[in-house]
C-alpha cells in the first residue's frame, strides 16, 4: 500500500523549530516577501503605490516605512488582516505553522497556551486565519462538462440535552421541541477537485446556492433526501439511497461524507461547539483543509500567510476589541 501522504517527507517542509530559530529580522523579511512578492520584499506604499519608501522605525520599534511620494507612514501589515498587530511577526508565523499542522483544526485555548497569549487574542487570530482561507473559496464554481460533483448536508448546533428522568424527556425530533439554533452546512464537492460549503436553516434553502456554484453540464450526486429533488430540473442527478447502499451504480456521496467526517471531528474532538455565528468559518476551514490535504505544511503556511496579507482588514473582527470593550493587556 502506498505510504500515507502525512507520513511522507514531502508533507513536512516547515517545523516550529525553524520558526523559533528565526530572528525578528528574518520573520520581518519573510512577511515582506509574502506581502510584496512582485518587488521581492521591497516596500510598496499602500496609499499611493509608490516604490520610493524608506525605513523610519523608531528605536527598537516595529518596522515602519515612510513614503517619499505621499509622505504617509505604513507598516508591513497595514491594510491587511494583521493590521495593527500587537504580537511580534514571528508569533504570527508560529501560529500559522501550528494551525496548519493540526489537520482537524486547532482550539483557541490550546494556541493561547502554546504562544502565551490571552484566549481572546488567540480566538481572534485563528478566526482571522479562517477568514484568510475563506478568501480562496469566494465565488468558487466547481464542476463542468464531463465532471461530477456531490452535494450533501450536515446539521450542527442546537443540541437539546435530554432530561435526567425518563418521564421528563421530550421527543427531540419534533421542531417544537428544538431550540431553533440548529443549522445545516451544505457542501458541494467536485470529485477529484475542490469543495465549497454554505450554511442554511434547512437543506431545502440551498437550491440557489447549488445552482450558482455548480457549473452546467456537471453530473450531480445526492442522497435520497427530498430537499435535493429540485436539482433534477437543472442537472443530471444520480441519487443514492443510503438505507440500501453507500455506493451503487456509480452513485455515491462519499467525497462529501469525507468532508463532513473532518468537520464533525473538528466539532467533537477540537472545538466541542461550532454552531452559531462562526459556523460558516469553521465549515470553510474544513473545506480548505480537505482540498489542501496533500499539500506540504510549508506550502500551506505560505498560502495562508499570503491570503491574510492579500485580504484587507478583517470583516469579522475589525473593531472587535472596541465592540466588546476588552482591555488590551496581554494582547
Ligand atoms: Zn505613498
Amino acid at each position: 500500500m502506498a505510504q500515507h501522504f502525512l507520513l511522507s517527507r514531502a508533507a513536512k517542509t516547515l517545523t516550529l523549530a525553524q520558526v523559533f530559530q528565526m530572528k525578528d529580522a528574518d520573520a520581518e523579511m519573510a512577511f515582506r516577501r509574502i506581502r510584496w512578492a512582485d518587488t521581492n520584499g521591497d516596500p510598496v506604499c499602500p496609499h499611493c503605490g509608490s516604490l520610493d519608501a524608506y525605513d523610519c522605525r523608531r528605536f527598537k520599534g516595529a518596522p515602519r516605512f515612510r513614503c517619499r511620494g505621499c509622505k504617509k507612514d505604513f507598516t508591513i501589515t497595514s491594510g491587511t488582516l494583521f493590521a495593527s498587530h500587537k504580537l511580534p511577526l514571528r508569533c504570527y508565523l508560529a501560529a500559522i505553522a501550528i494551525f496548519c499542522n493540526e489537520v482537524k483544526g486547532k482550539s483557541a485555548l490550546a494556541i493561547s497556551r502554546d504562544l502565551c497569549v490571552s484566549y481572546k487574542c488567540a480566538f481572534v487570530l485563528l478566526h482571522k486565519l479562517r477568514e484568510a482561507m475563506a478568501e480562496e473559496l469566494r465565488g468558487r464554481v466547481v464542476g463542468g462538462e464531463g465532471k461530477e460533483a456531490e452535494v450533501d448536508g450536515g446539521y450542527f448546533g442546537g443540541y437539546v440535552k435530554p432530561a435526567n428522568l425518563k418521564e421528563d424527556r421530550i421527543d427531540r425530533r419534533f421542531a417544537r421541541n428544538q431550540n431553533g439554533k440548529r443549522k445545516v452546512v451544505v457542501v458541494i464537492r467536485e470529485r477529484g477537485g475542490n469543495s465549497v460549503p454554505a450554511v442554511f436553516h434547512s437543506e431545502s434553502q440551498a437550491s440557489a446556492f447549488i445552482r450558482a456554484r455548480i457549473a452546467k453540464g456537471t453530473v450531480v450526486h445526492a442522497d435520497e433526501a427530498g430537499s435535493w429533488d429540485n436539482l433534477h430540473e437543472r442537472f443530471e442527478v444520480k441519487r443514492i439511497n443510503h438505507q440500501e447502499a453507500y455506493s451503487l451504480d456509480g452513485a455515491c456521496t462519499n467525497w462529501a461524507e469525507e468532508y463532513f467526517s473532518r468537520l464533525r471531528r473538528a466539532e467533537v474532538g477540537i472545538h466541542h461547539h461550532i454552531a452559531g455565528a462562526y459556523l460558516l468559518r469553521y465549515a470553510q476551514e474544513s473545506s480548505w483543509r480537505e482540498d489542501n490535504r496533500r499539500v506540504s505544511n510549508g506550502e500551506q503556511a505560505n498560502r495562508i500567510a499570503a491570503l491574510a496579507m492579500k485580504r484587507g482588514k478583517s470583516v469579522d473582527f475589525t473593531g472587535y476589541w472596541q465592540r466588546h470593550n476588552i482591555g488590551r493587556t496581554g494582547v
